[in-house]
């Protein structure tokens, strides 16, 4: 090889860590602006690592979740499930502190956990000041250390081994406080039966990846929006024990208190005043603008009789026309309209059912 060839081969080499970057470091941006007094925050508060039964090294779940754009992450390695031992020092503060300048560098606020893991039933424990300290105890001591060290402290998948039910020591650990929070949703699996139990015990509304081998941005992500009221390690604390948090599963379904819900929807969703009606034009409606990442699936429960609206989807930083016809019978004279809407995609974890908002608005035939 020549040496002028040698030289090109060589900067072409010195580039391919820069360009290995570029396509690493590329976050999509998924934007969940402010709803009334709160930010919105995306949290995935319960992943693996190498330290437990995880395929990666916790730095990449920081890289994952800038990519993902995450706001919070917690690495919640098992304490008592270690296939990794022989391999991997099996300090649970580990993952912690490898992640915590990384994340804390990007911006990622990183909160201390550990998966309390007692048989089949399983706690995160969040805030935990000794990662160590839960190993080799049964369930009920471990969590009454969880709270010893001030955890919010979380049951995780609860029916992921079949149809989940309020066993003596859920009813225990419920109500001697040890717990605060259920994930209703684990990655795509959604517990419709443990969902009752929200409003039933007062308890925190969490949705969460659980995620093992490493991720993949096309692949939606199960994340708590996280109602905060600043945006750092305190912020989310409080927000958690307030219930300010509902589980979305990165794509469509979003579970939460009606409160949170109606707040969201409102803030997210955009509807004018007034609605001017074109004649003989065919997409004449209600243009519904949504600034954020949710999709909204519409559908009419009830509207004036003269009218007909048609079910519609408003994707992510859309405005989409709900489109609207007009029965020859309807007045000819600018009316008010209230049309009251079911977001579908929706769950009031308090009902089971999806949240109806009324929109009010003039109609100008
Ligand atoms: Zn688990
Ligand atoms: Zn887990």
């Amino acid at each position: 090889m020549s040496p002028r060839r040698l030289v090109s081969a060589f900067l072409l080499l010195s580039l391919l860590p820069a360009l290995r970057a570029q396509q690493e470091m590329v976050r999509r941006h998924r934007p969940m602006p402010a709803a009334g007094p709160y930010l919105v925050l995306k949290a995935d508060l319960h992943m693996h690592t190498v330290f437990s039964d995880g395929q990666v090294w916790p730095i990449t779940r920081v890289m994952e979740a800038w990519r993902e754009d995450l706001d919070v992450i917690a690495i919640t390695d098992h304490d008592d499930y270690r296939p990794n031992e022989k391999d991997v020092s099996m300090d649970l503060s580990r993952p912690y502190e490898i992640a915590r300048p990384v994340a804390e560098g990007l911006g990622i606020v990183i909160i201390p956990g550990v998966e309390i893991t007692k048989g089949d039933i399983h706690f995160n424990a969040l805030f935990v000041r000794d990662h160590n300290a839960f190993r080799g105890k049964e369930l009920i001591s471990a969590l009454t250390e969880a709270k010893k060290q001030g955890a919010f402290t979380f049951w995780n998948h609860p029916g992921w081994k079949g149809r989940a039910e309020w066993w003596p020591v859920i009813a225990t650990a419920c109500s001697d406080r040890l717990f605060q929070g259920i994930e209703l949703l684990n990655g795509p699996v959604y517990y419709e039966e443990a969902r009752p139990w929200i409003g039933q015990y007062g308890l925190t509304v969490m949705g969460n990846s659980d995620i093992h081998n490493a991720s993949l941005p096309e692949d939606p992500r199960t994340v708590n929006l996280v109602l905060a009221r600043e945006r750092s390690v305190e912020g989310v604390r409080e927000a958690l024990h307030a219930g300010r948090t509902m589980a979305w599963d990165g794509a469509r379904r979003l579970i939460g208190r009606r409160e949170w819900l109606e707040l969201l929807a409102r803030s997210y969703l955009q509807a004018p005043g007034e609605v001017r009606f074109t004649p003989g034009f065919w997409y004449n409606g209600l243009p519904l603008g949504n600034r954020s990442a949710l999709s909204f699936e519409l559908r009419p429960v009830d509207a004036p009789a003269w009218m007909e609206v048609l079910p519609t989807v408003v994707p992510p930083r859309t405005t989409t026309v709900l489109q609207i016809r007009l029965r020859p019978d309807a007045p000819k004279q600018p009316s008010r309209v209230t049309l009251r809407l079911e977001l579908s995609n929706t769950t009031v974890a308090e009902t089971g059912a999806p949240l109806v908002l009324p929109f009010e608005f003039t109609l100008n035939p």
